[in-house]
C-alpha cells in the first residue's frame, strides 16, 4: 500500500492536511476511504407546487428580486424571491451575508436545497448552479472545512491512481460476487455519473468493509479460544443473591445468569452479548455477574455511558457490597478521585461502576477478572477492549438494549455468546403510543399539565439542543421556554448534554425525587435511567429519531405500575416516517420492532451505528442486504479455512481497519 503524506495532492498544503487530519485523513488511502455520508439527488428539477416540507430538492427559477437582508434573533437572514413560472419560492441563507451577492434579479438560476413549508415555500440554504448538478455527496465535517474542500481534495486525489491503495480483493471473489475494482469503486461513490454507477461503487466498498469486518471477528473468536482465563466458582451464588435482592428474578433472567455462571466456570475468557429490551432487568444480571467475581476475590468494572446511569447503578451496587463499591465519573472532586484509585489499585473495592473516566490511563485494579459494558452501541469497540486491557484475559459482558435480530447477531457478533432476557418483570403495561397531530399539539400540553397536578410526570424529548440555524425542528430550548411561560404553575426543567455535569445532577435529581414534574431534554436520557413516577413521554420531532431509538427513549416511562403514554409529534408527512411511527404504535416488544425494522429497511440501521470513529459506518447502513452479509460471511470463512495467498490483501485490510478497535488480534 502506498501510504502517501496528503500534501502530495494538488491545492493541499499544511494546513488543510491538518485539518483533513482531524477528520482522521493523514493518507490519500484514508481520504479515498473517508466515504459521503448521504448524497443529494439534484439530477432533476421539481415545480414548487410539488415541494414536500422537508425534501431535498432541486428547481430552476428565475429570480423576481435582488437579496435582501435582515437580521433576526442576532442571525443574518440573506433572501430573495423567485419564480419557477407557476409558483412562487422564497430562498433563505442563514448566517451566510456574503450569498447577498450571488443571485440577482431576472436571472434564471438552479438552487438546490432543503424546503421549508412553514411559511409559503421556502427553499433553505439553497446552493446556485447552473443547470443540474446531479448527485452531490454529503461528507462528514469538522469545523473549518466544508463540502467544497473534501470534494477538491478527492479531485486531486483521483486524478493519482498511482497513489490508489492496492485492490484487496482477488479477481476470483469480485467475479463470483460482481463487484468492480477498487479504483473504480472510488470515482463511483465519490464523483458518480447516476445512481447505478453509485450503488455498484457502493457494493464494491460494502462488501469489503463486511468481509474485512468478517474476518477480523473470525481471527478474533480463534484467538480467544486459544487464551486462558480464570475459572471462577459459582456454586450457591445465585440463591445467596436473590434472597439479598428486593424481588424475584424473572425466569428469562435466572436462565442467562445460569448461562453466565456456565461461561465464567470455564477455564478461557468469557465473550457473551446479553441482549434485553428497555426494562427488561439487565442490570440485576449484570450485579449478579459482578458478585461472582467478588466471591472469587477478583474485582469487576461496570462501564456505563453516562454519570446518571453510573449513579443509578451505583445505588444498587451499595446494599450489596457497601464500601467495596465505588464510583468513578468526571465530575469527582481531585482528592475523591484519587482516593478510589487507591482503593482500585490495592483491591479494597471489589466493584467500580463508572463512565469513560474508568478508561483512564492513570486507573489500575489489583486484579480485574470481569468487566460489564452496559448500553454497549454508546462504546466503540476500541473503548471496550481499552476496559479489558485493565485486567489480564478478564470475562467480558457486553449489554445491549437495542434488540437485533437474533439471525443478524450470530452473523454479526461471531465471536460473542449472545443470550436474550426474552421476559419482562410482572406487572408492567405495555406503553399506549400514538402520534398526535399538530393541531391537537396544545390539547396534549394542557393534558399534560393537568396530570402534574396528579403527581405524574413528563419527559419531553427534542432533537436539538438549540434551535438549529434554518429554525428547523423543536428544540429543546425552545420547547421549555414555551411550556414555562404557557403553564406558570407547573414545574419544569431542561436538561442537556451541554450543562455542566453538576447541573445536570441536580436536574436530574429534582426530577427523579418528584419536584419537578416536567422535563424538558434531548436524547441524553436516551440510556437507562429510570424515574418511577413518569408515565408521559413526548418526542418532539419524532422524524428525527430512529425507530430503536423511539422505542428505547419511550422505554423510559412505565417502569411504575401507572399506565404510560408515549406521544409522537412530527410535522414530517412523508411515508416511510409514518410507517415507521406506525411500527411503534403496533408493537411494544423491542424485538418485534427490530425483526419489523430489518424486513422494512434492510439490516443497515443495526451495523456500526452512532460508533466513534468509524466514518464508514453510514455507507455500510445503506447498501448493506442481508444477503451481503450472508455472502461476507460465507467468504470470510472460506478465507480463513483454505489459506490461499491471493487473500494476503484483503487479511491485511482487514487487520489494518479492525484490529485497533478489537482486542488484539494477532496472526499466525
Ligand atoms: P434494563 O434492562 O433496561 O437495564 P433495569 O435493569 O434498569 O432494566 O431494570 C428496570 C427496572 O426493573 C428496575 O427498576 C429494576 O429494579 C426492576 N426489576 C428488574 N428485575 C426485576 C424483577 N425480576 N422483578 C421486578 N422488578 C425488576
Ligand atoms: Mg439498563
Amino acid at each position: 500500500m502506498t501510504d502517501s503524506s496528503l500534501t502530495v495532492l494538488k491545492g493541499i498544503g499544511e494546513k488543510r492536511a491538518e485539518l483533513l487530519g482531524q477528520l482522521g485523513i493523514r493518507t490519500v488511502s484514508d481520504l479515498l476511504y473517508y466515504l459521503p455520508r448521504s448524497y443529494r439527488d439534484y439530477s432533476k428539477t421539481v415545480p414548487v407546487s410539488e415541494m414536500q416540507h422537508g425534501d431535498y430538492v432541486a428547481a430552476s427559477v428565475r429570480i423576481l428580486s435582488d437579496p435582501r437582508t435582515v437580521r433576526v434573533k442576532g442571525m443574518t437572514i440573506v433572501s430573495a424571491r423567485a419564480t419557477d413560472g407557476v409558483s412562487n419560492v422564497q430562498l433563505s441563507w442563514f448566517n451566510q451575508p456574503y450569498r447577498r451577492g450571488q443571485v440577482s434579479a431576472g436571472e434564471i438560476r438552479t438552487v438546490c436545497g432543503r424546503v421549508s413549508r412553514k411559511k409559503g415555500t421556502t427553499i433553505l440554504n439553497p446552493s446556485v448552479y447552473d443547470g443540474l448538478p446531479g448527485l452531490i455527496p454529503e461528507y462528514p465535517l469538522c469545523r473549518g472545512l466544508s463540502q467544497r474542500n473534501i470534494r477538491e481534495a478527492l479531485k486531486a486525489a483521483v486524478q493519482k491512481p498511482e497513489l490508489f491503495p492496492e485492490e484487496t480483493l482477488p479477481s476470483e471473489i469480485r467475479t463470483r460476487h460482481g463487484l468492480c475494482a477498487l479504483d473504480e469503486a472510488f470515482r463511483m461513490v465519490h464523483f458518480p455519473r447516476d445512481r447505478s454507477e453509485l450503488e455498484r461503487g457502493r457494493k464494491r466498498l460494502s462488501f469489503e468493509n463486511l468481509l474485512s469486518y468478517m474476518l477480523a471477528v473470525e481471527m478474533q473468536r480463534q484467538e480467544r479460544t486459544k487464551q486462558n482465563g480464570f475459572a471462577f466458582r459459582t456454586d450457591g451464588i445465585l440463591e445467596k443473591y436473590e434472597r439479598k435482592i428486593p424481588f424475584a428474578l424473572t425466569g428469562a433472567q435466572k436462565r442467562v445468569a445460569t448461562e453466565i455462571c456456565a461461561d465464567m466456570e470455564k477455564p478461557f475468557p468469557m465473550n457473551r452479548l446479553v441482549q434485553g429490551d428497555v426494562g427488561s432487568g439487565k442490570t440485576a444480571v449484570a450485579v449478579f455477574a459482578a458478585c461472582v467475581a467478588a466471591a472469587n476475590g477478583k474485582q469487576c468494572a461496570i462501564l456505563v455511558p453516562t454519570a446518571i446511569l453510573a449513579e443509578q447503578h451505583y445505588r444498587v451496587l451499595q446494599p450489596l457490597f457497601g464500601s467495596s463499591a465505588c464510583l468513578l465519573t468526571g465530575g469527582m472532586k481531585k482528592n475523591e478521585r484519587a482516593e478510589t484509585l487507591e482503593r482500585l489499585r490495592n483491591g479494597s473495592a471489589s466493584v467500580a461502576v463508572g463512565t469513560h473516566a474508568l478508561l483512564e490511563q492513570d486507573v489500575h485494579f489489583q486484579d480485574l477478572g470481569l468487566v460489564i459494558t452496559d448500553e454497549q452501541h454508546r462504546f466503540g469497540v476500541r473503548q471496550r477492549a481499552d476496559m479489558e486491557r485493565k485486567g489480564i484475559r478478564p470475562d467480558v459482558i457486553v449489554m445491549s438494549a437495542t434488540p437485533i435480530p437474533r439471525t443478524l447477531a450470530m452473523l454479526m457478533y461471531g465471536d460473542l455468546d449472545v443470550s436474550l432476557i426474552d421476559e419482562m418483570p410482572p406487572g408492567r403495561k405495555t406503553i399506549k403510543t400514538s402520534f398526535i397531530a399538530e393541531s391537537s399539539r396544545d390539547k396534549m400540553y394542557d393534558y399534560i399539565a393537568e396530570e402534574a397536578g396528579h403527581g405524574n410526570q413528563t419527559y419531553v424529548v427534542c432533537p436539538f439542543i438549540d434551535p438549529p440555524e434554518e429554525l428547523e425542528g423543536p428544540s429543546a430550548t425552545e420547547v421549555y421556554q414555551e411550556l414555562t411561560s404557557r403553564y406558570p404553575g407547573v414545574r419544569i426543567d431542561l436538561l442537556h448534554g451541554r450543562m455542566p455535569q453538576q447541573k445536570k445532577d441536580e436536574v436530574m435529581e429534582r426530577f427523579r425525587t418528584g419536584e419537578t414534574s416536567v422535563l424538558v431534554t434531548t436524547t441524553v436520557i436516551e440510556v437507562g435511567v429510570h424515574v418511577d413516577d413518569a408515565v408521559i413521554m413526548v418526542l418532539e420531532g419524532a422524524d428525527r429519531f430512529g425507530l430503536a431509538q423511539m422505542h428505547q427513549l419511550r422505554g423510559r416511562v412505565g417502569r411504575g405500575s401507572r399506565q404510560a403514554y408515549c406521544f409522537l409529534l412530527s410535522d414530517n408527512r412523508s411515508e416511510s416516517v409514518h410507517e415507521r411511527f406506525a411500527a411503534l404504535v403496533r408493537n411494544s416488544d423491542g424485538f418485534k420492532i427490530a425483526e419489523e425494522d430489518l424486513s422494512q429497511r434492510g439490516p443497515g440501521d443495526f451495523l456500526g451505528t452512532r460508533q466513534h470513529g468509524e466514518g464508514d459506518a453510514e455507507l455500510l447502513r445503506a447498501t448493506a442486504s442481508m444477503e451481503m452479509i450472508v455472502e461476507a460471511k460465507e467468504t470470510a470463512q472460506e478465507i480463513i479455512d483454505i489459506p490461499n495467498v491471493t487473500n494476503n490483501a484483503i487479511l491485511q485490510n482487514a487487520l489494518d481497519r479492525f484490529s485497533r478497535q478489537m482486542d488484539v488480534i494477532t496472526m499466525n
